[in-house]
């Protein structure tokens, strides 16, 4: 806004140059001297320029923005040669905003409500099917790792923030099919698959369980803890019986473990390492020895 001068000013120039009004200079240049130029942008800076510090009625500045909306903005559909795109690209690069201006900024587009129009605007602008983005196979722009402090803005900006029921419904619709099996990032390979042995059943499950004295190896809880809350009401839950090596053919005893669905959920990940911390846990709960 410092550079353009203020909205009166701006408004003159909607005026000015009205689409299909030819200026008088189109297509001329050198009409003024560079000295000549410079002379007129130094005399109409901060102080010296004509509006400095005034201010305008909540009628002006509405006229001014009715005046400047859509197709009537004469930056509307306007298309910039490379050379032009570059020229701005320069003239903005290392600009340092002050202190005071970053939190004007920040205020004026906190809790800031886009219209449904605008909205679609934008999504057309941006991500248009097929549209490449600014930093496609630009290496060095895409990795680029987080700060530490941009991270812990980007966490405190976040925190408390909950999906609407709306937005999780949408979200819900459009994963739906998508990351399932191979396209998943938990994918093993189709293990999830194989057919478990055929002594691995409701039998020997509840053993395990009862070995384990119906708690969560890893976290003790009770089994008679567990609830899931379902549609029609709440439901209690069972232990899961896990195979410590992932092997589901695997069914000794030894390899079995109880687990409540919070900590087995956990087990996808750093399978080795859970593999040998459940191995551990049951050699000193003295399951790995002759008992069962
Ligand atoms: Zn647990």
């Amino acid at each position: 806004m410092e550079q353009n001068g203020c909205v009166h000013h701006q408004m003159w120039v909607v005026l000015m140059f009205r689409k299909g009004n030819a200026p008088w200079n189109k297509g001329k240049t050198g009409i003024y001297s560079e000295e000549y130029q410079k002379k007129i942008s130094e005399s109409r800076k901060g102080e010296k320029h004509w509006c400095y510090g005034k201010h305008l009625s909540e009628e002006t500045r509405h006229k001014i923005s009715e005046s400047k909306k859509g197709s009537k903005n004469p930056m509307y559909h306007r298309i910039f040669s490379e050379q032009q795109k570059k020229n701005m690209s320069d003239a903005h690069k290392g600009l340092k905003r002050s202190e005071e201006t970053c939190q004007k900024l920040s205020k004026a587009l906190k809790g800031r409500i886009f219209t449904e129009e605008h909205k679609r605007n934008l999504s057309g602008t941006w991500f248009k099917k097929g549209f490449t983005p600014w930093n496609k196979g630009k290496e060095g722009i895409k990795k680029k790792p987080l700060t530490e402090e941009h991270k812990r803005k980007l966490s405190k900006a976040h925190k408390g923030f909950r999906h609407t029921e709306e937005s999780r419904r949408k979200m819900s619709i459009s994963h739906k099919g998508k990351k399932m099996g191979i396209s998943n990032p938990n994918w093993r390979g189709g293990l999830s698959v194989t057919h478990y042995g055929t002594e691995f059943n409701t039998l020997l499950k509840e053993q395990i369980r009862q070995r384990d004295n119906y708690r969560c190896r890893q976290c003790f809880r009770q089994q008679s803890e567990l609830f899931i809350k379902t549609k029609t009401g709440i439901k209690p839950l069972k232990l899961i019986v896990h195979h410590i090596d992932y092997n589901k053919k695997n069914n000794s005893p030894k390899n079995l473990i109880s687990l409540c669905p919070n900590c087995h959920s956990q087990t996808n990940f750093k399978r080795e390492d859970w593999s040998d911390y459940f191995q551990e846990r049951l050699k000193e709960d003295g399951v790995l020895g002759d008992k069962l």
